[in-house]
């Protein structure tokens, strides 16, 4: 959000220019970051799976190219990346279990919203 202080002392669009431009600046250093962490982190987690069979963990799936590290318990949720919280998933399971992963969520979200929802009805 642009502030009255940030425009208001010379009134011309130079100073929001400048603010748009920081923005800008902001934004991209935090996309590299966020590249970078990705990339230190996947190098040490293929480190720790390099020892378990590379082949999908999903069951009855037989598939053993392009696996993703999958964490058990997600990163979001407070799961590590300890070994034993990973494996590897093909594509396919790994999307599967991110959308589960996602309704979950969802599903609690709405269940929250009801029961607010309806203690508001109940108050006076
Ligand atoms: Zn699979």
């Amino acid at each position: 959000m642009v502030s009255k202080k940030c425009l208001g002392n010379n009134g011309n669009n130079n100073t929001l220019a400048y603010y748009l431009a920081n923005v800008k600046m902001i934004n991209k250093k935090f996309e590299k970051f966020g590249k970078g962490n990705r990339r230190i982190n996947s190098k040490d987690l293929k480190k720790k799976m390099s020892d378990k069979p590379y082949i999908c963990s999903w069951e009855n799936c037989e598939k053993n190219r392009n696996l993703i590290i999958d964490h058990l318990k997600p990163i979001s949720a407070d799961g590590s990346n300890e070994r034993s919280n990973l494996r590897w998933l093909c594509k396919k399971h790994d999307r599967i279990r991110n959308i589960d992963y996602v309704l979950k969520r969802k599903i609690a979200e709405v269940k929250k919203l009801k029961e607010e929802k309806e203690k508001l009805l109940l108050q006076k």
